[in-house]
Parts: structure tokens; sequence; C-alpha cells
């Protein structure tokens, strides 16, 4: 292997390599400062901190961002699903489809409510719930069918949406990481019964804090969504449901409206970086080691994480490599959901979601938040590149 130059220019021996960080919120809240302090100060001197101007205008804006009739603000993605599914009348003894590769939370709403959890496979090349494996799984129990967009590309909805309307299930997007996506030129969150996006600020419109919000077409789940969100009453004081407490701060709100306006630019952005990342690992010594993720056909995805595999068992060592040059990288997800401790009495096995667990042990997040700059990507690509330069060598010897 001749390829080897690279690795004395990065050694870690002399000058301290600048840090990579794998996000930085400060780049893209800094700039902004000033409009989302007046934004808040306008909130703080009118003193409508709850259900205000500004989360009735960041619900419009959602809702025509995902090409839907209504948006309802919440406190969180997790509160978004609960919602949903309870909206959808989840309880004991129903049984939710979802991926085991996702988010806690995805699965914890379910449990929450007394339902059944029930875990399937993804396909290997997007990360995403495999359809086949839904269908393997429906029983007279199920309830709904909860697919994530993971890492911002969503997953296959023509053909969950074609079991779901075989079966009369509605379909519930898990839609934190996706904010923004496309499928098929239709947004996400427009493409099932329900819609859930997250705020939580490492999200690809984050806030300051936490903050969700549900999206549908359906007006009548709409309105259920908003009572559910508000104790279950309608008017003050007359209780049709037991609800939650729910909802967007309009300081969060306020926020989050200066940022939306730049939500495409961001993605934009996402997606170049992504870009340049596949182009050079795929050309590179990378190409070797690591298999850059996958668009399907028809999808855009919004990068909400840039990630790779990993291959035949190398994935933590170019992680402590990466970290050795202070270059920020992260595993989503260690541990799938079906070997929780939590879900233990659940009975699923090692070995019951094989493209699941893989993907666990092989995957591994870079550095591709939209303020990213070229000199940073650069030190990530020379890295990976240089890593896969040195254990080609090691293992050709
Ligand atoms: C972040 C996330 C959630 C939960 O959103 P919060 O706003 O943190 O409650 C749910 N599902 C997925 C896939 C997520 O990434």
């Amino acid at each position: 292997m001749s390829n080897t130059a690279p690795v004395v220019s990065l050694s870690t021996a002399g000058a301290e390599p600048v840090p990579v960080p794998l996000l930085d919120i400060n780049r893209q809240n800094e700039p902004l400062r000033d409009e989302i302090l007046a934004a808040i100060t306008e909130v703080v001197d009118t003193g409508a901190f709850l259900k205000g101007p500004a989360v009735r205008d960041l619900e419009a804006e959602v809702a025509r961002l995902c090409g839907v009739g209504h948006a309802v603000g919440c406190a969180s993605g997790t509160d978004a699903i609960l919602v949903a599914l309870m909206a959808h009348g989840v309880g004991p003894g129903d049984e939710v489809i979802l991926p085991s590769f996702t988010f806690f939370a995805t699965a914890g709403c379910v449990s929450r409510l007394g339902a059944t959890p029930v875990f399937a496979d993804i396909l290997p090349d997007t990360f995403n719930i495999d359809p086949a494996d839904i269908a393997r799984r429906i029983t007279p129990a199920t309830k709904a069918i909860l697919p994530v967009h993971l890492f911002g590309q969503a997953a296959d909805m023509d053909a969950i949406n074609a079991l779901a309307a075989e079966h009369g299930l509605p379909v519930i997007e898990d839609a934190a990481q996706a904010i923004g996506a496309d499928y098929h030129g239709r947004p996400i969150g427009s493409l099932g019964s329900i819609g859930c996006i997250s705020f939580y600020p490492t999200k690809n419109l984050g806030g300051m804090g936490d903050g969700g919000m549900i999206t549908t077409d359906d007006a009548e789940l709409a309105s259920r969504m908003r009572i559910l969100c508000d104790h279950g009453q309608e008017p003050r004081y007359y209780h049709h449901m037991v609800g939650l407490n729910s909802r967007l701060d309009t300081i969060q709100a306020a926020a989050l409206g200066v940022k939306l306006k730049r939500l495409a630019g961001y993605a934009a952005a996402r997606g170049r970086h992504a870009a340049r990342y596949n182009e050079a690992f795929d050309n590179g010594a990378a190409g070797a080691v690591v298999t850059t993720p996958v668009e399907a056909p028809g999808c855009s995805s919004v990068w909400n994480q840039y990630t790779v595999r990993v291959a035949e068992g190398r994935r933590d060592a170019l992680q402590s490599w990466l970290s050795e040059r202070k270059i920020g990288a992260a595993i989503y997800y260690p541990v799938p959901l079906h070997l929780q401790n939590c879900f233990a009495d659940l009975g699923y096995q090692r070995g019951d979601l094989p493209h699941t667990e893989r993907a666990a042990e092989e995957v591994l997040s870079l550095p591709v938040f939209p303020e990213l700059t070229a000199e940073e990507q650069d030190r990530v690509i020379d890295a990976v590149n240089a890593y896969a330069a040195v254990t080609s060598v090691r293992m050709a010897a």
C-alpha cells in the first residue's frame, strides 16, 4: 500500500490539532443573537407566555412547510409521539410496530401508554424500518405503525402506507430528525395520519430548550390533540379525556420562528457537506473501510446525521483514532431498543433483528452541522482516509 503519506502529516505529534466538534450549536445561534433576543423580549414585554401569537405563527409556518392543514405545538418531540398515539386511542393490549434502531422515545411512548412496542428490523442501506418486516409482525392486536425518518431521511412510506391501508391501520411518522425532508416530492409530516417533530437543540430546527410539534391534515385529530395537550379540557374545566399539560412556550416559539426562516439554508449546507464526504470517502483510501450513507430513490435527506458504516469490528478503533485527533464522532445508536434492559420482559433475543444489531455495531456519525468549515471537513476526511490507509497496510502485512 503506497497511500501512507497522509499518516505522517496527521501524526498527533507536534502542534495540537484544532478540535472539530461533532456539533457546535453556538455557531448557528450566535449570528442570530440580536434577532432572537428581540423576539424573546417582545414576548417578555407582552406577557403572553403561553398560547401567544408566536406559537400560532410557528404552527402556521410548520403546517405550511409540511403541507398539512394543522400543526399543534407541544412540549417536546416525545410528547408529540405520546399525544399522537393517544389521539389514535393506543392503550393497554394494543401493539404498535416500530423500529428498534431509533432513539428511545419512539418506543418509550408506546410503553408509557401500556401498549406493547413490536420491534421490526431495518433496511441495511437506509437504516429505516423494513416494510416487509412490518408485514410479518402485524397481528389482530396491531393498533398503529410508527416509522422513524432516521438521520433525516424519510422511511419507505409508500410501502408502509399500502400495508397500513390494507389492514386499516394509522401511520404515525416519528419525524423528530427530519423536518424539511421530502419523500417523492411530498414533505415529511404529511405522509401519515400524524407527524411528530422535535425542536430539541440538536435537531435540524433546534430550539433553546425542549419543544415539539404535531402535524396532521385531519381537522378532528388536530382538535383532539390540541385538547389532549391541555389536560383534555374544552372549554376550560370541562374534561373529555385524561390529557396532559404539554405546551410549546411562546418564548421558545419566538426563537424558533427566527431560525425557521433559515432552515432551508441549513439543510442545503448539510447536504453539501454530505456530498463532499461521499465523494472523498468513496474515492479515497476510506472506501476500503467505510460505507457511505445512501439516499433512497425519491428521498432527499436533511442530514440530521451523516452516518457511515465501518467494516469488520473497526468502528470503535476509528472513533478512538478520530478522538485522538480531537475530531468529534458519535454512535447513534449503540444498543438497539429490543435489547434494552427496560424491554427485557418483551422477550427479544440477540439475533432477532440482525440488520439492526449489525448497524448498532458498525455505525459512526461524523460532523455535518451546517456551519462546519471546509478546513474542518478536510481534517475529518484526511483523518478517516489516514486511518483507512494505516489499517489497510496493517491488515495486508
Ligand atoms: C429526538 C428524538 C425524539 C424525541 O424528541 P425530544 O424533543 O427530545 O423529546 C423522538 N424520536 C427520535 C427519532 C428523536 O431523534
